[in-house]
């Protein structure tokens, strides 16, 4: 089947539809691709959380931001291998894309603000439900409202280019039919990043190898930094790929019942009784520590009074009664009963844990430097947790500069190529501070879409 557009747009995540209504409202006939059965990729299993420097909630709080400190809080959380003027891009536009959510997509946020690592404030913005369910239910219906198509189980495999190196079109395969696209104007990729390949992960950072598994939607293959790759495009920061460290060792989806540990009240050892890491550390130090334990997972030990204090029942019921049936958490009298349960050690954690609480009553950890020590680990009943730690988002990809044009490796931009989202790299350096993505495929998914329809 061969078709005609005016710009075609690869993938239907965040980054993608956003493009693709900014693209459609400047005029420009539009399509999207989506290779699986289903629109939202990462951003609609995120909790699409979004950070905004100075926006409304933090006027009506009090709270003091600038754009220049959102800016240096990435730079700094990237440890300042990221680009700065696409931060500084991303930074400077975020508002007027959470703006554009409320207004033009009809985006609720919630009343309140949340405070992630890294950041120097709270400036957080919360979808309604805190979840991508939330930016991807109102985009779609905004899409339908302009009837921009999106072609679902539809798989863009290669870009095409003219004698002159410029992008005119896509080779794609459908369920039933293969596709070729000739663009008059663009092709914007925003097919997300690669989390969920572990052949490209090892091949940019053997340490990801398969042991660790992956938050990520199944779709996140890094099929559009491959096809960039082919013609020509510049990649970046290819080797940076966050983990988060308490993850279903089944699944690899993140789990609340890590809550417990951000409030402090955990203890986390491995099949042996040990602890073995700083329970509040970087999430890569995490990681790779509990990959380098027995069954490369780790074992949360929580009591009953830390167990209430981090609201797990109230907030995360279904979750709990998830990890009970499949065996990955158990509540018991004593510790001995809890470690028996998973085969761990029970002596050396009892004297694991008489230890640790010697270290809450002098306010100082001196085996792993816990910087915080609310509660002891005594009272019963008591909880053990099994996690492992899982790929959460990949910083690397495609090159870009400010206008979402890409570069080839001589620093040109590619004619009729943009790119938006996880599919690029250079905006969140090493380490994407939490809340970042949702500013960076807003910002970056508009200025395609726009810059795409001229
Ligand atoms: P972002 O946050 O950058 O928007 P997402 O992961 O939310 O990234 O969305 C990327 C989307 O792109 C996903 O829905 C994914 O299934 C889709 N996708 C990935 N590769 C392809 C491809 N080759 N063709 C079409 N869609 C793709």
């Amino acid at each position: 089947i061969e078709e005609t557009h005016d710009i075609v747009i690869i993938g239907a995540g965040g980054a993608g539809l956003t493009a693709a209504i900014e693209a459609k409202n400047a005029g420009a006939d539009v399509i999207v691709l989506e290779k699986m059965p289903l629109a939202g990729g990462n951003t609609l299993i995120s909790g699409a959380e979004y950070a905004a420097a100075n926006n409304w909630l933090q006027k009506k709080e009090g709270i003091e931001d600038s754009v220049e400190q959102h800016v240096q809080d990435t730079l700094k959380g990237g440890d300042y291998k990221a680009k700065e003027e696409l931060v500084r891009t991303m930074a400077e536009n975020a508002l007027a894309g959470a703006e554009w959510l409320r207004d033009e997509v009809g985006v609720v946020w919630e009343e309140e603000l949340m405070f992630f690592g890294g950041h120097s404030v709270k400036r957080s913005l919360i979808p309604s439900g805190a979840s991508g369910k939330e930016i991807i239910t109102k985009q779609l219906a905004k899409a339908k409202e302009l009837n921009i198509p999106i072609l679902l189980n539809t798989k863009a495999v290669s870009l095409i280019t003219d004698n002159g190196g410029k992008v005119i079109g896509v080779e794609a395969e459908g369920k039933d039919a293969n596709y070729t696209f000739t663009t008059n104007k663009a092709v914007i990729i925003a097919s997300g990043g690669f989390g969920s390949n572990i052949e490209m992960r090892v091949k940019y950072n053997p340490e990801i190898d398969k042991t660790i598994l992956s938050t990520n939607s199944v779709g996140s293959t890094g099929d559009g930094i491959v096809m960039a790759e082919e013609i020509g495009a510049s990649l970046l920061g290819m080797e940076y790929i966050q983990t988060y460290p308490i993850c279903d060792p089944l699944t690899g989806t993140l789990l609340y019942y890590d809550d417990a540990r951000l409030y402090g009240h955990t203890i986390i050892v491995n099949k042996e009784g040990k602890r073995f890491v700083e329970e509040l550390g970087r999430r890569d130090v995490m990681s790779m520590a509990i990959k380098a334990q027995t069954g490369h997972v780790c074992y949360e030990l929580l009591d009953q009074k830390g167990f209430e204090a981090s609201k797990l029942q109230e907030n995360h019921g279904p979750e709990l009664e998830y990890l009970y049936k499949n065996n990955l958490l158990v509540k018991a009298d004593t510790i001995k009963e809890a470690a028996d349960f998973f085969g761990i050690d029970a002596e050396e954690l009892q004297s694991t844990v008489d230890r640790y609480n010697g270290y809450v009553a002098d306010g100082k950890d001196p085996e792993f430097n816990k910087r915080s020590l609310p509660s002891t680990v005594e009272v019963g009943p008591f909880y053990i947790c099994k996690a492992a730690p899982a790929v959460h988002h990949t910083m690397g990809g495609i090159e870009i500069n400010s206008k979402a044009q890409v570069l080839n490796t001589e620093g040109n931009v590619i004619e009729g190529l943009y790119a938006a989202g996880e599919v690029t790299g250079g905006i969140q350096g090493t380490n994407r501070l939490g809340s970042n993505a949702l500013a960076d495929i807003t910002v970056f998914g508009r200025i395609a879409g726009q810059n795409a329809a001229k």
